[in-house]
């Protein structure tokens, strides 16, 4: 919920109105031009327990401003993530008329009555469902607190969907949401590849505890990923759909739509229907919309565009209200929430997450441009250099706003030439990451993969003369000349 739904929930409702009486009150007792402060009643219960001076500036000037709700609309109009991103979920009435949220460094938060404690516990473990448009209450910042509540509800209306969950890194994200729903004795389906750290949890920690997994590496071929749904059937439940559209770093696409008939179709045979999550962090909220096309839940490392700073870790995971409870009610309860001050920093990046990732895919369109057209380069794996008419190219047009800025590369040479680009780059860092104002390279064979299978790595296409690049919102002519330079000495 909101800060504002939070705030002006019913217990604030009713401190509000109260404030507004006793604001009412002292005007009426201070302010020459309404009343001399001797009409004031002695009956007030303002007056039997505070100083006038000491109510005045504990409470005047917020009952004095007239409340700035959340708008989405203004008539028939809908204001666009772009408006949203600097105005929802916040009311600077609450905060002493600060433009921009306060950090609320507070690990817990008072309740006005012991009722309200009582109400707020009820809310947040999910026994009981607060009235309708109210908030479950601020309780204790492993549960809620307000600064990851504003990009909650932020994060929430760019992705089109109910609800959202902060989480200390992508990795929190990705693991507790699976936790929530996936037993052991169950399998989980999966696109390959995925983001390494994703395919080790899968290969060594989900495996040690008994959950299984079974992956497909065409996203777009149906029989092939069908194939694969009754191979893992045979095996266990199928409780989960894992994908990673595109993929980090092949730029690999699965067909969401197509997998969510595959997900209709296990749930015909098997009884239960498998949750389908889609980590969205190379394309999304910006470019790609994974539950509008089918998906239950998207995932994100914030760590990439949507913190898009490389300064800060954090994860998301989006979905319906009802998905979203059994996930909150998890990560309340081993602590992978995000801490306040990162989540004010994302309050920030969200601010310009358009404009940063609609540039840098502008950029990117012109570096792939110039490697496509090189010869120490094998092949370049984008996806706006997709044949329009191919399968691939079809659904990048079906399901994708724009190619972002993540792609990789093959250079001739292998890895001793890659090695050379990569030691000869001056603007591109040599870093692994993804999705920052800066632009970077990496090897992911030998660094984000190198704990993948060599096979798996083949087999998916992660080659020892593989390079990533994120492209950056540098100017596009530096970064060629920054290409150009390290490919001549490759
Ligand atoms: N998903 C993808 C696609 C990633 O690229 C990454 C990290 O690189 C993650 C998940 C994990 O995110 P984090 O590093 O924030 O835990």
């Amino acid at each position: 919920m909101a800060l504002f739904q939070l705030l002006s929930g019913s217990s604030h409702d009713k401190c509000n109105d109260e404030r507004q009486q006793i604001a009412t009150l002292i005007l009426a007792t201070t302010d020459p031009l309404k009343a001399p402060a001797s009409t004031a009643p002695d009956s007030s219960p303002a007056r039997k327990t505070h100083t006038e001076g000491e109510l005045r500036i504990q409470i005047a000037r917020p009952a004095m401003v007239k409340p700035f709700p959340s708008r989405t609309h203004i008539g028939n109009h809908m204001l666009h993530p772009e408006t949203l991103m600097l105005n929802y979920g916040y009311d600077p009435q609450l905060s002493e008329g600060a433009v921009k949220a306060p950090v609320f460094l507070t690990s817990t938060f008072v309740f006005k009555t012991a009722e309200d404690g009582q109400d707020f516990f009820d809310f947040i473990s999910g026994r009981r469902e607060p009235p309708e448009g109210t908030g479950a209450g601020l309780v204790y910042s492993r549960f809620n607190h307000p600064n990851s509540e504003i990009v909650e509800d932020r994060l929430s209306i760019y992705e089109r969907t109910d609800n959202c969950a902060l989480f200390s890194s992508g990795m929190a994200a990705i693991a507790t949401t699976i936790l929530a729903f996936v037993r052991p004795g169950d399998f989980i389906l999966h696109s390959q590849p995925l983001y390494g750290g994703t395919e080790t949890l899968f290969a060594k920690t989900l495996a040690g505890l008994s959950i299984g997994a079974v992956g497909f590496s065409d996203g777009i071929d149906e029989t092939a990923v069908t194939l694969a749904a009754e191979d893992a059937m045979r095996k266990g439940r199928v409780a989960m759909i894992f994908i990673e559209t595109p993929a980090n770093p092949t730029n690999g696409l699965v067909d969401i739509a197509m997998v969510r008939r595959i997900a209709e179709m296990i749930g015909q045979a098997q009884g239960h229907t498998p949750i389908l999550a889609c980590d969205n962090t190379l394309l999304g909220p910006v470019f790609q919309l994974p539950i509008e096309h089918g998906a239950d839940l998207s995932l994100y490392s914030l760590t990439k565009y949507v913190g898009g700073h490389s300064d800060l870790i954090a994860g998301a995971a989006l979905g319906s209200k009802a998905l979203m409870k059994d996930v909150k009610a998890l990560r309340g309860a081993i602590g992978t929430q995000l801490d306040p001050h990162s989540c004010w920093m994302i309050s920030r990046s969200l601010e310009t997450l358009s404009i940063r990732m609609e540039k840098a895919d502008r950029n990117a369109l012109l570096v792939a441009n110039y490697l496509r057209d090189h010869a120490k380069v094998a092949k370049v794996h984008y996806l706006a250099h997709h044949e329009e008419a191919s399968p691939a190219g079809r659904l990048f047009a079906k399901q994708c706003m724009g190619a972002g800025s993540t792609f990789s590369f093959d250079i001739v040479g292998g890895q001793a030439a890659a090695f050379k680009f990569l030691n000869a780059l001056q603007i591109f860092k040599l870093a692994v990451s993804l999705g920052g104002t800066e632009s970077l390279a990496s090897l992911p064979a030998s660094m984000t993969h190198s704990g993948v299978p060599a096979g798996i790595r083949k087999k998916i296409g992660v080659l020892d003369s593989t390079i990533r690049l994120s492209i950056g919102i540098e100017h596009p002519a530096d970064l060629i000349a920054d290409i150009a330079n390290a490919l001549s000495q490759a």
